[in-house]
């Protein structure tokens, strides 16, 4: 198991902090400690548990420039996009501080007068949680919220990347008076605490968002002790212009999708299916709209664009390019570069690719960087099968004024969250969520909190 974990900006690649990994024994005391504590936390009544929730909220709304800061450092977000999502993560406590209230069971009519059944929801137990650099704070609250709303103790390990915004995020739980046991945060290196976390009796469930052969191998690893598992995996969301497409909207929506967190997010637009008809109207006021986005250090105010994470990323990013090029794309802007492989930062320059074909290999993988890759069709059933034919199934668009164009998108497009007319879809009180190897179960919303949750019914005898 790693000692320490190095934080660097991935925008200069200066070291922000080391913080020691937690060892093996440390993770099982943890793992004790939630268990334990569980039995005292879910008899604290659902007010209560509101209350907390509400004024952990209140408090990270308070500090709100110092977590956006922090984050921006070690993710290279831009700072505005930080703090948006900041007001993001407190939206799902605000809301699953509402929900604790609302945890209702329900009766139903027996089969003979000398019988009531009762059903009632109660809390899982433990609930463990592995979540990503992408959204340091929001993929950590969407899991945390729901979990201790429903009575549930809470333990999560962020990325190596970035857990200094989740460290922050706890303590401030903690002045809050949350109880220290009720919600925990311990560091290491996945490989090293995911199977911790999947082999303990203690933890009833374990929540990820993450790669789907991350997600696979942990609910394999889950299948011994029975564990209930929510996946958050990959994404590779298309996005559909149909011929009747306002053309404005489309574009300001797929720059809206494509370039937040320099397109490392799991929901972002992968692949741009546009008709025929519009194709050279949509790709030339695309271009001149992406050439004017600024990159840069996200700590600057008017960055647009920041740095990807690691080298890793990057290299993906750059291969899947250089790819299209090879087989014949044509580079309408971006293809350019300025990164530093000794120091360790990694800035691409938008990109927009056209003339791709669905063989080239950013049609099939997922890139997780600022690269729109735009293929043309002409019949509807031909998009939703280009759209359709990979193992994803998170996150698709489509932009059309046509009404039975969109009703007929929604219904086989297989994937779990759809924008029609718009690019950025998520919300706290939306079950968010994917298909196939996209995932498994939904975060936000009334379904949210469902997981965290056991169903239990009593048969009276009168
Ligand atoms: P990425 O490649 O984008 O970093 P990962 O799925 O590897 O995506 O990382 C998401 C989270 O999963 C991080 O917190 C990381 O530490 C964790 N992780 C990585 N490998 C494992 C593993 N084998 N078991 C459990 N968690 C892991």
């Amino acid at each position: 198991m790693t000692k320490s974990i190095q934080v660097t900006n991935p925008a200069t690649g200066e070291l922000i902090r080391e913080i020691p990994a937690d060892t093996e024994e440390e993770i099982h005391q943890a793992l004790k400690r939630g268990h334990e504590y569980f039995q005292e936390w879910r008899k604290v009544n659902a007010h209560e548990r509101s209350r907390l929730l509400k004024a952990w909220s209140e408090k990270i709304q308070n500090n709100k420039e110092t977590i956006a800061e922090v984050m921006t450092l070690e993710s290279g977000k831009p700072i505005q996009e930080s703090l948006g999502e900041v007001n993001y993560a407190t939206s799902y406590i605000d809301w699953y501080a509402e929900e604790a209230k609302r945890l209702y069971g329900r009766t139903i009519p027996a089969a003979s007068e000398t019988k009531r059944i009762i059903v009632s929801k109660q809390p899982v137990g433990l609930v463990a949680a592995i979540t990503p650099w992408n959204f340091p704070a929001a993929m950590m609250t969407r899991k945390a919220a729901p979990a201790l709303a429903a009575g549930c103790t809470f333990i999560v390990k962020p990325a190596e990347e970035t857990p200094l915004t989740t460290m922050k995020f706890i303590e401030l739980a903690y002045e809050v008076g949350i109880p220290e046991s009720a919600v925990q945060v311990v560091n290491g290196r996945g490989s090293d605490v995911g199977p911790l976390f999947t082999a303990s009796d203690f933890v009833r469930k374990i929540t990820f968002t993450g790669s789907t052969p991350v997600g696979k191998s942990l609910i394999k690893n889950s299948a011994d002790t029975v564990k209930h598992v929510s996946m958050e995996l990959g994404g590779h969301a298309p996005l559909i212009v149909a011929a009747d497409a306002d053309i404005d909207v489309a574009v300001d929506q797929t720059i809206a999708s494509k370039f937040r967190n320099a397109g490392q997010t799991c929901i972002c637009a992968n692949r741009v299916i546009v008709h025929d008809s519009i194709a050279e109207e949509f790709a030339k006021k695309l271009t001149e709209k992406v050439k004017r986005l600024k990159v840069g250090n996200g700590l600057e105010k008017d960055t647009q664009v920041g740095p990807v994470i690691n080298e890793k990323g990057y290299d993906k990013i750059v291969s899947q390019i250089n790819d299209a090029i090879d087989q014949g794309a044509e580079v309408l802007c971006g293809n350019q570069y300025h990164a530093d492989k000794e120091q360790g930062y990694f800035f691409v320059y938008p990109t927009v690719l056209q003339n791709v074909d669905v063989g080239m290999k950013i049609m099939h993988e997922e890139t997780f960087g600022p690269v729109i890759p735009i293929t043309l069709f002409k019949e509807i059933d031909k998009a939703v099968e280009i759209a359709n034919s990979t193992p994803f199934g998170l996150a698709a668009y489509f932009f059309t004024n046509n009404y039975k164009v969109g009703a007929y998108l929604h219904d086989y497009l297989d994937f779990g969250v759809i924008g029609w007319n718009d690019g950025a879809p998520s919300a706290a009180h939306a079950p968010f969520g994917g298909m196939k190897e996209s995932g498994l179960g939904r975060e936000g919303g009334v379904e949210g909190i469902e997981p965290y949750l056991e169903t239990k019914y009593l048969s009276v005898g009168l």
